[in-house]
């Protein structure tokens, strides 16, 4: 997201080269700059042993209700994307976290976001899933990989796992 307007004070900006940077959008009246913005999401896996939970979601549209997904959400203000990763996971499947991995990033050009990519072990317990679930399961890693679309960032993801456990 590239601003127009200070959102600070509403006055059409205008752009200075600061450094490195060029073309960076500049609000003369608060005399500072705005620079592009773009949400930043994790996404995440939940394991338990060699089995890892896919969840669907709750959505109008019957084709996005029939699809499995990793849990994802936005990062909050002030919060570590890991503590994101960990509160996702709670919320979503009712499981606390015991480790928390960092795997890689994505970009997700569609959405223009960010995605930081977690592996996250799990305790032992029953799902309690969130309102916003119609379901969760445990699928082993080839069944899990294939239930994720090709081209999703969630596909990504299991392949960078899987990929360190060869
Ligand atoms: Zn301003």
């Amino acid at each position: 997201m590239r601003f127009c307007h200070c959102p600070s004070c509403g006055e059409r900006l205008s752009s200075r080269d600061l450094g490195d940077e060029h073309n960076v959008p500049w609000c003369d009246k608060c005399g500072g700059p705005w620079f592009e913005m773009f949400y930043c999401c994790v996404i995440v896996l939940a394991r338990r042993g060699e089995k890892f939970a896919l969840i669907k979601q709750k959505s109008p549209e019957q084709s996005e209700r029939d699809k499995y997904v990793c849990v994802s959400g936005y990062i909050k203000t002030s919060e570590s994307a890991e503590d994101a990763a960990r509160r996702e996971v709670y919320e979503e499947l009712g499981l606390a976290a015991k480790s928390v991995r960092f795997i890689s990033s994505y970009v997700y050009e569609k959405k223009q976001m960010l995605m930081l990519g977690y592996c996250v072990d799990v305790d032992e317990g029953e799902f309690k899933l969130s309102d916003e679930l119609y379901a969760a399961q445990w699928f082993d890693k080839e069944r899990a990989a294939s239930l994720l679309k090709d081209t999703s960032v969630g596909n990504r993801l299991i392949a960078d796992i899987l990929k360190e456990g060869e």
